[in-house]
């Protein structure tokens, strides 16, 4: 199953994904925000090779448990150079609400560029989606793609955090994600997944795009 498990992990129940290729036990983990001992223990227990820890974003309740994780098991983290401000110096509220917050290592230079990373024999592609952050960056794997927190079932990322952009928001919804196939699963970085097909029907915010 190329998408191994979903564990929520912190107070804001951020949506840590665990993909796998089909031929190898090779596997990334996506946007590990809290909680990083239940990441490790997920991981250990298939026994998969962590390859990339990649975060969507780089708020706080996406980055929180990076650290632990990669200290533990390794893997190349993928990180906007713009975002990484945003996990430094997190309120203390929110810190309390993280389950185990530890600010971000520094990223791989060689993903930040990156077009796409291979995962066994399959790639995992980067969508550049700025707006939530200048960062933004969606993972479409074997036909999956994994918005963080920019395209959620029936809603949209809020745009009024510091560096936020809803005009950009929308214009990267429109280009990067409403042209992939209606039948693509949608997996956010909160809440139930979706689909393109059923965004496309049913999310009010991107009515106007339509
Ligand atoms: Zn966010």
């Amino acid at each position: 199953m190329p998408l191994f498990s979903i564990l929520q992990v912190g107070g804001l129940q951020t949506n840590c994904y665990i993909i796998k290729s089909d031929d190898s036990n090779e596997c990334a983990v996506i946007d590990p925000g809290g909680e990083p001992q239940r990441v490790i223990d997920e991981v250990r227990s298939a026994e998969l090779e962590l390859k990339y820890i990649l975060c969507t974003h780089g708020h706080p309740d996406h980055t929180g448990g990076v650290k632990l994780l990669q200290e533990e098991l390794g893997g190349d983290l993928y990180l906007a150079f713009s975002d990484i401000k945003y996990s430094a110096q997190p309120p203390g509220w929110l810190v309390a609400a993280l389950d185990g917050f530890t600010p971000p290592p520094e990223p791989a230079t060689k993903l930040n560029s990156a077009v796409s990373v291979q995962l066994g024999s399959s790639d995992i592609l980067f969508l550049r989606t700025p707006g939530h952050t200048p960062g933004s960056t969606c993972f479409l794997f074997e036909e999956m793609v994994f918005t963080g927190d920019t395209l959620f079932k029936e809603s949209i990322g809020r745009h009024d955090l510091p560096g936020g952009d809803g005009k950009q928001e929308l214009e990267s919804i429109r280009d990067k994600l409403l042209v992939l196939p209606d039948q693509t699963p949608v997996l956010p970085g909160h809440g139930p997944s979706t689909t393109i097909a059923a965004e496309k029907a049913s999310n009010p915010f991107l009515a106007e795009l339509l």
